[in-house]
């Protein structure tokens, strides 16, 4: 039995609104806006409180800012005052205080690794941490050498891959005829696939990300010559083998592949790697709804990457000279009336489905891009894995607003490779128009008993719920509270 209930569209009180990015966030003060902190940091004031001085800063100085009124913080080897930051932290000042005087990276990282800091706190720059001696542990790998020259706070000792992880490192190797370059990656592990294997090549540089359960194998190189727009990727799923095949511009002989670049040839646990971004065309806009519209971003020619079912995306833009980003979550083009037949995807467009905010600083943007504009997409993220539906008797997904995006794809997944699943749906509006004669109200713990319900005692049961925080954080806590388990429950989140 596949369920599809709640469509509960909460009554937007300042809190909730506040809430619709997402994640955890506190209602900030009028003048507090991500935007006003923009303007902030082009008004020319003192950010860093140091009049624009740069200083290499020690631990023992660091530990001395760690009040709200001097509060600095360390991310990635990098020292912010964040003081002047604190009202306009969407996490709220209590959230920012946790890592006040010390080394954030870790914090950081659990609650918004994908937050562009660098460029939202640039003017509050301190200054580097103080590079401290670093004897290096008798097992880091080789390929994990460049982290020997890490700075305080850069957490080398986490990277260091125990013996079990070293034995699992994938390695590579190419060879060349007169047009072809191909490089074979040995990644040690069964069952690739395609949604595992991220490549890039733009100009002469070469990205090539594979993900290992929660481990990433890099290969990054500046090739020794210019390669064509259009490569090859060829998977042997079962011996785990990953080929990129490259056409070289010019039918020469190559005497290396190239400049090993700084992460190449590392395996690292995922959430350690930097987010990667290129750049994606708009090729077409469509109006789903008065608010919503379903964008089609064409991927470069030379990028290999699909999105998982469950994951979500990156986009960055550049709004008034600081970087922004925000999670978006693929869909198909459509939802195909016979889910008997998968949908036809050629791998390189990803269409994203965005509610535009009528006040919202990246929705105005995006919503002003033209056909044929540019925009920053990163790799895929997200903790979802599918092998959940599949192994499930009863999937229930519950969304509401535009917490329908992860659904989409988690359907047709699931109508087309769990044959023991059948689609119901319930719609349940929070503000009907007179005429409505369905359901209404919010997500309760009643609402949800009606419709969450086990087809036998005992079954295997997967119920996924996304929306705003509020929805998203209520319907799991009523959720256990109906008796189901953290691991019956998956919230989608950033
Ligand atoms: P914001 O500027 O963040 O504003 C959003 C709303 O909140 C506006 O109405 C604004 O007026 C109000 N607001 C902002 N700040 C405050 C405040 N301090 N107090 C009170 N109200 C405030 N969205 C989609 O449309 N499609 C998706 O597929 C999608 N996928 C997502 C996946 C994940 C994992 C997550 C976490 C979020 C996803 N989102 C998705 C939401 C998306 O990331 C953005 O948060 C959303 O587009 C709003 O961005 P914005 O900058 O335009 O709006």
């Amino acid at each position: 039995m596949l369920n599809v209930p709640p469509q509960a569209f909460p009554a937007p009180t300042s809190q909730q609104r506040a809430a619709a990015a997402g994640r955890a966030k506190v209602p900030l003060k009028p003048g507090r806006s991500l935007m006003d902190w923009i303007r902030l940091t082009k008004s020319g004031k003192d950010l860093n409180g140091l009049r624009g001085r740069l200083l290499e800063v020690t631990e023992d100085e660091l530990a001395k800012h760690n009040k709200k009124e001097d509060c600095w913080i360390c991310i990635r080897g990098f020292v912010y005052n964040v003081t002047p930051y604190m009202e306009y932290h969407p996490g709220g000042e209590d959230e920012l205080m946790k890592a006040a005087g010390t080394d954030g990276t870790d914090l950081f990282d659990q609650v918004h690794r994908w937050v562009n800091y660098e460029s939202m706190l640039k003017e509050c720059l301190v200054g580097r941490m103080a590079v401290k001696p670093f004897a290096a542990p008798k097992e880091i790998p080789s390929t994990l050498s460049e982290e020997k020259k890490q700075l305080n706070g850069m957490l080398p000792e986490k990277k260091v891959l125990a013996a079990s992880a070293r034995d699992l490192t994938p390695s590579y190797d190419w060879f060349q005829t007169d047009s072809l370059i191909t490089i074979v990656i040995y990644t040690k592990q069964k069952d690739m696939n395609a949604e595992l294997v991220i490549v890039d090549c733009e100009d002469k540089r070469l990205r090539g990300e594979i993900i290992v359960d929660d481990h990433s194998y890099l290969l990054e190189v500046d090739l020794d010559h210019a390669v064509q727009e259009d490569m090859t990727v060829n998977i042997a799923a079962k011996v785990g083998k990953v080929e990129i095949i490259l056409k070289k511009k010019d039918n020469i002989h190559w005497k290396m592949l190239g400049q090993p670049l700084e992460s190449h040839n590392t395996f690292i646990k995922r959430t350690d790697r930097g987010l990667f971004y290129r750049k994606c065309k708009l090729v077409s806009k469509m109006e789903v709804t008065h608010d919503t519209k379903l964008l089609c971003l064409m991927l470069p020619k030379s990028t290999h990457l699909h999105v998982p079912t469950g994951q979500h995306v990156y986009l960055k833009q550049s709004i008034a000279g600081t970087d922004v980003v925000k999670p978006y979550t693929p869909v198909l083009p459509f939802l195909p009336l016979d889910f008997k037949e998968p949908s036809h995807r050629d791998g390189s467009h990803i269409y994203l489905m965005v509610k535009i905010y009528s006040c919202g600083l990246f929705t105005q943007t995006l919503d002003h891009l033209q056909i044929g504009d540019y925009i920053s997409v990163s790799n895929p993220e997200g903790n979802f894995k599918k092998s959940q539906v599949q192994t499930s008797e009863d999937l229930v997904l519950v969304a509401a607003g535009t917490g329908f995006t992860p659904m989409v794809k988690l359907l047709n997944f699931a109508l087309t490779e769990a044959s023991c699943l059948r689609f119901e749906v319930q719609f349940i509006l929070s503000q009907p128009t007179k005429d409505w004669v369905g359901k209404e109200g919010k997500i309760s713990s009643s609402l949800l008993s009606e419709f969450v319900k086990r087809s036998r005692k005992d079954s295997k049961m997967l119920i996924c719920i996304c929306g705003p925080t509020p929805f998203t954080e209520q319907g799991v806590q009523y959720l256990k509270d109906l008796g189901y388990s953290q691991e019956e429950i998956h919230a989608f989140t950033a």
